[in-house]
């Protein structure tokens, strides 16, 4: 087909929430991407952030098909070893004791949320289930992860909402203090603001808030569904501000493709859900399963090192082009945020940029690139170079 014809088809029978590229990609290797009429674009992407390993990874095809063709599917009411080994090989990278898989960031964070507040209730009783969340965060688009992002414009519509979500200002300890009260069983953040601006925490508020938590008792929460799997230079963003969470969560990036999540567990919580207290279908699908095995095998302490000089470089040569519609960079590893300066939007940047054969997304009033982690030289070169001619 065509890309106007399937644009024409999409048109007519899917919902329209989505303000869509006009763009149909039909194939990608690695951090390039082919769309139908054969146009070749470099990918800052990665599908906001999913394929990890870039497309087309043969070793990850190798473990999913495989996979594949054993068992696909099988339900939580039965033991399989990919979902097991998934487990152990989270657990032991990022210092948890256990762990409940799902299938989405939303999902995994409702997860969170469920624990958090059945933790409490299970020590405290009732009245106690109120938990904290940042302004500008984004945790999701169900309606409790909705009421969690502390975004009013994600407050509209779909009413009545959850109710038990508390906001402060990021960076602001008085603030969360100001919030604090007998009803709070814990305070859940991501470490860098993803869809807020890519917007990292300062790591003297993360140390106050996880002393604060300690203190109180509350259950310290960890977003990783963006910042997670490699993407902030860290297995977790967490290991790099010295903090231990509770609880984290983390999707996107985690089965290099295939949707995939779960929440993590510390010992405070691990015991918390019983059988018949939390569940999901597809959660630790074997397929998924064996992508995360997979990815996790992959991402060891050289290839985090390559991810953080990747984003150094990518930082760097941006602000050296010191264009006069983009200004300073920020963000962790391959997750970078850039302002946008002058007249023109982050949309309008973004539109010329696709134009001109580069992907890449919008967070807050800016850019964003999260390019597959496994980008090459040669590949950002590109991006680089396509930044240049359509922007200058
Ligand atoms: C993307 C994202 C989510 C939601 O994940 P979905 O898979 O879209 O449900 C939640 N939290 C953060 C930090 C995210 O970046």
């Amino acid at each position: 087909m065509t890309f106007e014809e399937i644009k024409a088809l999409d048109e007519q029978y899917v919902m329209h929430s989505y303000g869509r590229n006009p763009v149909a990609i039909d194939r990608g290797k690695g951090a390039t991407l082919w769309s139908v009429d054969g146009k070749e674009y470099i990918d800052f992407t990665a599908g906001i952030g999913v394929a990890s390993l870039g497309h087309g990874d043969e070793g990850w095809l190798r473990a999913i098909t495989t996979q594949a063709a054993r068992l696909a599917h099988i339900s939580n009411l039965f033991y399989t070893e990919p979902y097991a080994r998934a487990a152990e090989k989270l657990c032991a990278r990022a210092g948890m004791a256990n762990v409940m898989f799902g299938n989405s960031g939303a999902e995994a964070n409702e997860a969170m949320i469920k624990l958090a507040r059945k933790w409490s209730f299970d020590k405290y009783g009732k009245g106690r289930g109120t938990i904290i969340t940042l302004h500008n965060s984004f945790h999701g688009r169900t309606i409790t992860t909705l009421a969690a992002t502390g975004q009013d414009k994600f407050h509209d519509y779909f009413f009545p909402f959850t109710e038990g979500f508390r906001y402060a200002d990021a960076n602001d300890m008085e603030s969360v203090e100001a919030v604090a009260g007998h009803d709070v069983c814990g305070v859940m953040l991501e470490l860098v603001q993803g869809e807020g601006g890519v917007l990292p925490l300062d790591q003297e508020f993360v140390s106050r808030v996880a002393d604060l938590c300690a203190k109180r008792d509350w259950l310290l929460l960890i977003d990783e569904v963006q910042t997670g799997v490699g993407r902030a230079g860290t297995l977790f963003a967490f290991q790099q501000y010295g903090i231990q969470p509770d609880a984290a969560s983390f999707a996107k990036g985690i089965a290099g493709g295939l949707p995939f999540g779960g929440v993590m567990a510390g010992g405070k919580c691990k015991d918390v859900f019983t059988p018949g207290t939390h569940g999901t279908t597809f959660g630790g699908n074997p397929v998924a399963a064996a992508g995360a095995c997979y990815v996790l095998d992959r991402i060891d302490d050289d290839f985090l090192a390559q991810v953080r000089e990747k984003g150094d470089y990518l930082r760097r040569s941006v602000e050296e082009m010191d264009l006069p519609c983009l200004g300073k960079t920020r963000g962790l590893g391959l997750m970078i945020g850039i302002e946008v300066t002058g007249g023109k939007t982050n949309r309008e940047l973004a539109a010329m940029l696709i134009e001109h054969g580069l992907l890449t997304l919008t967070a807050g009033p800016g850019l964003r690139f999260l390019p597959p982690l496994t980008i090459t030289k040669e590949e950002m070169d590109k991006g680089l170079a396509i930044i240049k001619e359509a922007l200058s």
